[in-house]
């Protein structure tokens, strides 16, 4: 027998979740959420900061993503605030009207000839931005597929003015 070592090995059983070493995640690489007090779009729902507003209702607001992936690429996001879709009181079925509001408004406007709708919860998803959102973003056939989804340009000057003019006034 080795000294220090138990005569029999433990039985194996269930993992004792409070002994659970911490595995690392991409979290811990991230600066914590901000909270309501500081969350940009809490202030953009406030209009404290500015945005380019293309809808609202009793819930939700939606606006263009100032960092674009495509043109037209809107952001809607509930009026509360809430950390992502899967935290809290469910936050999905009170913003779908609004999900699908903007996405036949710039079906419409744009003419373009896809649409993704697409929300990242949690860090390691992808989520920058800790006040939740669902993206959609018209997709235009020079540029298709999922490897040319998530590819942020640099928007020319003028550009989010014109395509916000698009929508906002269908003309
Ligand atoms: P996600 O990475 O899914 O959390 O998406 C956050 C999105 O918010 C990014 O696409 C940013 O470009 C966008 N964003 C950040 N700040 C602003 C802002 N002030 N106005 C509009 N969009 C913003
Ligand atoms: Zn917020």
């Amino acid at each position: 027998m080795t000294p220090g070592k138990p005569d029999k090995p433990e039985k194996p059983g269930k993992p004792d979740k409070g002994k659970k070493k911490h595995k690392p995640t991409l979290a811990d690489l991230e600066p914590a959420p901000a909270g309501p007090d500081e969350c940009i779009f809490c202030r953009i729902v406030a209009a404290e900061l500015p945005s380019r507003q293309v809808y609202a209702d009793d819930h939700a607001v939606a606006f263009l993503d100032i960092n674009a992936w495509h043109r037209g690429h809107t952001l809607v996001i509930p009026r509360r605030h809430v950390e992502d879709l899967v935290s809290g009181e469910p936050t999905l079925p009170e913003i779908a009207p609004a999900v699908d509001a903007v996405a036949r408004m710039l079906k419409d406007r744009l003419a373009p000839d896809g649409i993704n709708v697409l929300s990242s919860a949690g860090v390691a998803a992808g989520q920058t931005v800790f006040h939740a959102h669902v993206h959609v973003i018209p997709r235009y056939a020079d540029q298709p597929g999922f490897t040319h989804l998530v590819n942020p340009v640099e928007v020319p000057e003028g550009e989010l003015e014109s395509v916000w003019r698009q929508i906002s006034d269908g003309s």
